[in-house]
């Protein structure tokens, strides 16, 4: 490991002159182990959150069916023995208010309020190449200065609507599923739309036909989906985790996704059919990712393979759905299984049989408008109460592009990533000296708390390192940014997913520039393990690719 220096005298004096040592953008879960990792060096940190309390996407999402599809065990912080020891999941997959409370747990546990300050809304960010300063801008006129800036904004923080005429003449209650409103909202006897059939519409589609007098599903794409198969977690059950909690943790170090599904290595052509078939049975009936992340790797990259299994799933639908026509336009017809990111559910399918719910296909009879009463598509009007719009993210890069983050010589990082992110091991950028990114663009896709423990542990060490040297500016050298974005590109060779209209590779119809087939590589395919060993090996050779004044 480089040089570093945990007994830096008094490590608070550093910068005195400054506002901050560090200002970490966002208090979720990235942001809360950061804080706390400086809080205990002693090190001058302010936390800045956009939103009135703490919890980033489990403070913002808290439409109905929020959950993890992540096992909540492997969703904890591994940190700190005592959370472990004193927090009780009480579901497998954590509900939205469970996480939102488990994250407020730890933030107070550890007084880590004391460092955030809420409703601050960034708006710019200006780095001084003289002093080697960043100046944070506030939307309330408030000017901060610090060394260094964090983000801890996460991967899909910035939602994006549709652009549908006429969206803001309707007179009903309409809002992005993750701006789903604070106070309680009773959809008893309303008339609701959805519109998308993403993760989070899957989620919330079940939920809300429960209570609706009707609701319209508008879906323009079928998307694949697999139980969920959640279920509680017993007293003793917590027990037992307890006692596995180390090694729960070292799984996920091992695996690719940062879980504990562990791919099934076999060539998917060196077992029968019936071996598959067995596989896939199990598979669907465990808890959780397994289906797509214990299966065989073939499926991610051989089109035969994937179009086998994905059969196999579009069978167990044609199960699911009476209607055998609504159940040909939930099987997903441009794209196999797992090639985007899967929703997990719980009962989706058979919320199509129910008399109240509706599925309009946008493929043949796309919206056309939205009216002051509800929803026009190229073939019907329809009437509703309350349009949910689950229409994904600006996934990445979005948070970034909102704020005006001007680097050295004023070079602006939207200008930069116009075309897509580019990085240094998803933790830095050429040009924008003392900015560091916690799971940011190119980091390996994963279970978020393992990405974020990985890059809050990589970060810390990077500044003790600095602080220990006496350096107050690091930057990227050109050349370990250009290879490090070759081999993300690398990464995405031969895997089926390059193909995909998936917020993997930047697609997103709502905005400009994002349309498919215009690759933007947001993530790294490299798998969890290779990407923590880069980076232990980046910091092992002096933070090998950064150069320091
Ligand atoms: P998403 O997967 O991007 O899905 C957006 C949906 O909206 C798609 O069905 C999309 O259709 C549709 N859509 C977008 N713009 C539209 C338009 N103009 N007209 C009609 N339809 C439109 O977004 P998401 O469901 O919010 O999920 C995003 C990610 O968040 C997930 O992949 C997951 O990683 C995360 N998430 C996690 C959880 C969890 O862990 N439990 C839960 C929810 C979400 P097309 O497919 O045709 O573009």
């Amino acid at each position: 490991m480089a040089e570093q220096n945990s007994q830096i005298e008094n490590i608070t004096n550093i910068d005195s002159h400054l506002d901050y040592q560090a200002v970490i953008i966002g208090a979720g879960v990235a942001g809360i182990y950061q804080i706390k990792r400086l809080a205990d060096l002693g090190v001058r940190a302010l936390v800045l959150d956009a939103n009135a309390d703490l919890g980033g996407t489990w403070y913002n999402n808290r439409y109905p069916g929020a959950r993890f599809d992540s096992e909540s065990y492997t969703y904890s912080y591994s940190f700190s023995k005592e959370v472990l020891d004193e927090w009780h999941w009480t579901e497998k997959f954590s509900p939205q208010p469970e996480t939102l409370q488990y994250l407020n747990f730890v933030a107070d546990k550890f007084n880590l309020r004391e460092y955030m300050q809420f409703n601050c809304w960034v708006e710019s960010m200006v780095f001084d190449d003289e002093a080697n300063v960043w100046t944070i801008h506030l939307a309330d006129g408030r000017h901060i200065t610090t060394r260094f800036v964090i983000s801890g904004m996460g991967v899909l923080s910035t939602p994006t609507l549709p652009n549908f005429e006429g969206m803001a003449s309707f007179e009903g209650k309409s809002f992005h599923a993750s701006q789903w409103p604070h106070e309680p909202l009773d959809l008893t006897g309303k008339r609701v739309a959805v519109v998308g059939s993403g993760a989070t519409a899957i989620q919330l589609i079940p939920e809300v036909a429960k209570v609706a007098k009707n609701l319209t599903v508008f879906q323009r794409r079928a998307n694949w989906a697999a139980p969920l198969n959640n279920g509680p977690i017993s007293m003793s059950e917590m027990d037992e985790i307890r006692e596995r909690y180390d090694d729960i943790f070292a799984t996920c170090a091992r695996t690719p996704g940062g879980f504990e599904h562990e791919p099934d290595r076999r060539g998917f052509y060196d077992v029968s059919p019936q071996e598959r078939r067995e596989l896939w049975d199990r598979l669907y009936d465990e808890p959780g990712f397994g289906i797509w992340l214990q299966n065989f790797t073939d499926i991610f990259f051989d089109e035969k393979a994937n179009a086998e299994f994905s059969d196999y799933i579009a069978n167990r639908i044609r199960q699911r759905v009476k209607d055998p026509v609504v159940a040909e336009l939930l099987i997903p017809k441009d794209h196999g299984f797992g090639v985007q990111r899967v929703p997990m559910e719980t009962g989706y399918f058979e919320t199509y049989n129910r008399d109240n719910v509706t599925l309009v296909d946008g493929a043949t009879t796309p919206i056309v408008r939205v009216t002051p009463t509800g929803i026009e598509t190229s073939e019907e009007a329809f009437e509703f109460d309350v349009i949910v719009y689950a229409t994904g993210f600006d996934a990445f890069t979005g948070a970034f592009d909102h704020i005006d983050i001007q680097g050295a010589n004023g070079a602006r990082l939207r200008d930069k990533w116009q075309a897509g992110p580019v990085t240094y091991l998803g933790a830095t950028v050429r040009g924008f000296p003392n900015f560091l990114m916690l799971v940011g663009p190119q980091t390996a896709a994963s279970n978020f708390p393992r990405g974020a423990e990985l890059s809050v542990d990589w970060v810390t060490p990077l500044l003790e390192f600095m602080w220990a040297h006496g350096y107050q500016r690091f930057d990227v050298d050109e050349t370990a940014e250009a290879q490090w974005f070759q081999h993300v590109k690398d990464m995405y060779q031969g895997m089926l997913l390059r193909h995909a209209k998936s917020w993997f590779t930047g697609y997103n119809s709502n905005i400009e520039g994002h349309e498919h087939g215009k690759m933007r590589y947001n993530i790294y395919n490299g798998g969890g393990p290779r990407y923590a060993r880069m980076l232990r090996e980046a910091a092992e050779n002096g933070y090998e690719g950064m150069y320091f004044r």
